[in-house]
């Protein structure tokens, strides 16, 4: 029984999809212009996350996960004037930086990944079908959205229209019938990227769309008008999930746009959100050079994702020490089993994805472990690997866990260098040249590399 809040009912619910052979969920994803921080990685991990748990459930077939690339935006063409770069160099770049550094946390990678640019058709025909319905009007060279023809609008964010306005802190343009209405299409400047709009919309030029309308129409087109899962951090509440909702409504007879709406909470540093704006971001492009992805992944894990999670060194640091103990059970045994998850870490995970919860699940299953013996023991830490691995944990190889360095310090000696070396002590004490093989044994010592001689040679790992 998988349960999630829903922020737009503002309660847990039984999930529930339209079709249990087609579950389809969408998450908005970067504009790729510079570098993600690790509080946008938060709501890329929670919906991995859940991913994972819809694709236990009804099979790995049967889940369609899209998340976007932004490609086209203001600030895209701005970082395209200041740097000489072409937009597409510029997009490409940051949206191939984006999948590598995900793909360290161990985030799969979603079914579909659409970008604004491959979908200008959909989104000039969304635009066509509200102008006709009567929910959109051209004004100088824009088409905006009639907030005030959409009755729901508001229901998600809560707030009500004097507070919304208030919180967008929009200048009102001229051109628009009500300070409310937003922006589906707006002009583009000779030297900026555009499309020819429809004669029908009687604005002409060259334009270019808004960012809402980018998200309904390529939902619309790679997923289907109704969606089972929508996500996203909550500052995207309002305005950008509250404007997918109208547009998307108003352009299919009123059918909602998604079954269950999940928004993340924000990742701090002190009392702050992390955010570019504030300059308080830590960038997972460095922190993935002093620590393993896993470690990231865990810590991001280890509150539940609705509440918010203060960023620190010392948060990095116990995820660290937590991982280390489950490994070191994995790495005393000397073979593995495949078995299911245990059911307890199942049902915390499906309770609106109660990772705590399901952590404190992961060590009790490790301390039953510590407690047995031979093949008992083998078949007990084969659950906790399972338990883990739908979390996406243990993904490593335990001996490679612990071989693990940071960038900085593996400069001086790497897995190569020390592979070679031990090679040569082998080579040595073949020989019986005890005086080399003692020697090389030092040495490595001296990096903090511990060897332990076992009956298939000498194995390694880092002390
Ligand atoms: P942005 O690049 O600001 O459009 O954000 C991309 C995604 O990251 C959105 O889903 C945001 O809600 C989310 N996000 C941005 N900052 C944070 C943060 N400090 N904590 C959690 N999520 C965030
Ligand atoms: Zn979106």
């Amino acid at each position: 029984m998988l349960q999630l809040y829903d922020s737009l009912a503002r309660e847990t619910r039984l999930f529930v999809p339209g079709d249990e052979n087609r579950v389809t969920m969408y998450v908005c994803g970067p504009t790729v212009y510079n570098h993600a921080h690790i509080g946008n990685f938060r709501a890329a991990v929670v919906f991995d996350l859940l991913f994972r748990l819809l694709r236990r459930r009804y099979g790995d077939a049967h889940v369609v996960y899209a998340r976007n690339f932004t490609d086209i935006d203001d600030k895209i063409i701005k970082a395209s004037k200041e740097t000489g770069e072409p937009i597409t160099a510029i997009t490409a770049k940051y949206a191939r930086i984006y999948d590598e550094e995900l793909a360290a946390f161990n985030c799969l990678p979603p079914s579909l990944k659409p970008t604004a640019t491959g979908h200008i058709a959909e989104m000039i025909s969304l635009t066509t079908r509200l102008i006709e319905l009567g929910f959109a009007y051209a004004a100088e060279g824009h088409v905006l959205f009639s907030v005030g023809k959409f009755s729901d609008y508001g229901r998600l964010s809560g707030a009500d229209a004097d507070e919304r306005l208030a919180g967008a802190r929009v200048e009102v343009a001229p051109y628009k019938r009500d300070a409310a209405d937003f922006v589906l299409w707006k002009p583009s400047k000779d030297d900026e990227p555009g499309w020819e709009s429809p004669p029908s919309w009687k604005i002409g030029g060259r334009g270019r769309p808004g960012w809402h309308l980018e998200c309904s129409a390529m939902i619309e087109k790679v997923l289907g008008a109704t969606i089972d899962i929508h996500g996203g951090g909550q500052d995207l509440k309002f305005p950008h999930h509250e404007n997918e909702i109208a547009q998307s409504a108003c352009a299919h007879q009123g059918a909602p746009l998604a079954r269950y709406w999940l928004h993340n909470g924000f990742l701090k540093m002190g009392a702050d959100k992390m955010s570019k704006s504030l300059g308080n971001v830590a960038l997972p492009r460095d922190l993935l050079k002093k620590h393993h992805g896993e470690t990231l992944r865990f810590a991001l894990l280890s509150a539940h994702y609705r509440q918010p999670l203060e960023w620190t060194d010392a948060l990095i640091e116990q995820s660290k020490k937590q991982l280390d103990k489950f490994y070191r059970l994995f790495a005393d045994l000397d073979h593995s089993e495949s078995v299911e998850c245990p059911e307890s870490v199942i049902l915390s995970l499906e309770d609106d994805m109660n990772t705590p919860e399901a952590i404190a699940g992961l060590h009790e299953l490790r301390d039953i472990a510590m407690q047995l013996d031979g093949a008992p023991r083998v078949r007990a830490a084969a659950r906790l690997k399972a338990a883990g691995a739908l979390m996406g944990f243990f993904a490593e190889d335990a001996k490679d866990w612990f071989k693990w360095t940071p960038l900085s310090e593996s400069a001086g000696l790497s897995s190569d260098a020390i592979e070679a070396l031990l090679a040569e002590r082998a080579a040595a004490r073949k020989a019986k040249d005890f005086a080399t093989s003692d020697r090389i044994r030092d040495d490595l010592a001296a990096h903090g590399i511990v060897i332990e001689d076992g009956p298939n040679g000498a194995t390694w790992r880092r002390g």
